[in-house]
């Protein structure tokens, strides 16, 4: 056993997860790892992975038991995005997105509105989380999507931006701005989108580098009216629901990225062991061997941490930005330098498509980019430090 077999065997997984993650290891390695490639060529969104994933149930693995869910450790569902990202990380993002999006539904919203929304996600539904704009990225409390009361309904006008599965999704749990508030970050509120609801459009999707075959769609909502029972956030409350959503999401962002960068060190230690020149094989060669210890020094500690920090999810620790934010950064950071070195272990053979390790190159990248780029990232982290009382 290596230092990353262990790592592997030490989390202590109950009976029923133990079976869970095997049964989502065989579903990685016979139907989603072989179809990866063809889906990266195409682009196109991958029905049959989610069809699979459904048939094992995977989404009630979140969704409270009284709403149709099975729950596991949270623990346990990062091993499960690290696993599928490790076999399609378009699909691992794809997933990990329904447990993003509908974690604050789960987390903040009324009886009335859990019991219509969960049941859906627990037999298989694709969720959308939405909060980007054209113009609020990074600053989330730029943005323009205009919430308004009218009658019994919410009236929802504004554009969104780089929404993953946006334009698949039953359910949108969309952040915007209620009408008449004094600041911008207590006029910040969400509310839950059924699809089909009337005046909810999709604009776009994009062409992207990597995670090809996830969706990345921009939505239009022009005098889109919900039920007033579909307020997740009220005035005042909607900040607060976005960052304890963000910081439950960004450890899976972490697993995804992990899921990438597993994929590329056993690909290029499968590589290296076989490939010869100068009549050795290349890990023979000492350089190569101190690059292999610093990725997989690297990538052991990466995934102590992220059990750590899915520990004290499950413990009901509830202040854990920066502890996440850590992870999020420092997960995605290897992810981006794992991959290039694996591109560059393969030489050549690294550079093309024969090899996954291109692709896994073009995956890792968005890992630095959403959910919080790792500028923020650092930013985060760098000010928690900062002294109140000066
Ligand atoms: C494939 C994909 C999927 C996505 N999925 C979703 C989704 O499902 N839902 C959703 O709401 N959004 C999603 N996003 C949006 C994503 O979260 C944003 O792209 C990200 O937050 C960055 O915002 P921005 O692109 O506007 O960049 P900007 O905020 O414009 O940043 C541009 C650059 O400036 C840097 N920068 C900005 N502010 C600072 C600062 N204060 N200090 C230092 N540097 C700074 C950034 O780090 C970056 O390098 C997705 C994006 C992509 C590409």
């Amino acid at each position: 056993m290596n230092v990353l077999d262990r790592l592997d065997a030490s989390p202590g997984w109950s009976d029923e997860e133990r079976m869970l993650l095997d049964s989502v290891q065989q579903l990685a390695k016979e139907k989603l790892a072989p179809r990866a490639a063809d889906y990266d060529r195409s682009g196109e969104f991958p029905w049959d992975n989610v069809r699979d994933i459904n048939e094992l149930g995977l989404n009630a693995m979140f969704i409270p038991e009284e709403y149709g869910g099975a729950p596991l450790s949270y623990c346990s569902y990062l091993a499960c995005v690290r696993e599928i990202s490790k076999a399609c990380a378009s699909t691992g993002i794809i997933w990990a997105t329904n447990f993003h999006a509908i974690k604050p539904v789960i987390q903040y919203g009324s009886e009335d509105l859990k019991s219509r929304i969960l049941p859906r996600m627990a037999e298989g539904g694709l969720a959308a989380l939405v909060i980007t704009e054209p113009s609020a990225g990074s600053d989330a409390t730029g943005m323009r999507t205009q919430f308004r009361l009218e009658g019994d309904e919410v009236v929802i006008d504004g554009g969104k931006t780089f929404i993953s599965n946006g334009d698949v999704a039953d359910v949108y749990v969309v952040f915007g701005k209620w009408e008449g508030a004094s600041d911008a970050k207590s006029a910040i509120g969400a509310v839950v989108v059924e699809k089909g609801a009337p005046g909810l459009s999709v604009t776009g999707t994009e062409h992207k580098m990597g995670t090809r075959a996830s969706g990345t769609a921009s939505l239009a909502f022009e005098g889109c009216r919900v039920p007033k029972g579909n307020i997740l956030a009220p005035m005042g409350e909607g900040l607060r629901v976005l960052l304890a959503s963000l910081n439950k999401s960004r450890p899976s962002v972490a697993a995804h990225a992990l899921g990438i960068a597993r994929a590329a060190f056993e690909d290029a230690v499968e590589y290296i062991n076989e490939r010869r020149q100068f009549g050795k094989r290349i890990l023979e060669f000492q350089g190569i061997q101190f690059m292999l210890a610093d990725l997989a020094a690297e990538l052991a500690l990466c995934e102590s941490w992220l059990w750590r920090v899915g520990g004290m999810i499950d413990q009901g620790v509830e202040d854990i930005g920066i502890e996440a934010s850590t992870l999020q950064l420092r997960a995605t950071d290897l992810a981006m330098r794992m991959t290039t070195d694996a591109v560059q272990l393969h030489g050549g053979y690294g550079y093309c498509a024969d090899f996954r390790a291109e692709r896994l190159m073009r995956d890792a990248k968005i890992t630095q980019i959403w959910e919080g780029t790792n500028q923020i990232h650092r930013q985060l982290i760098g000010r928690s430090f900062l002294r109140k009382d000066k």
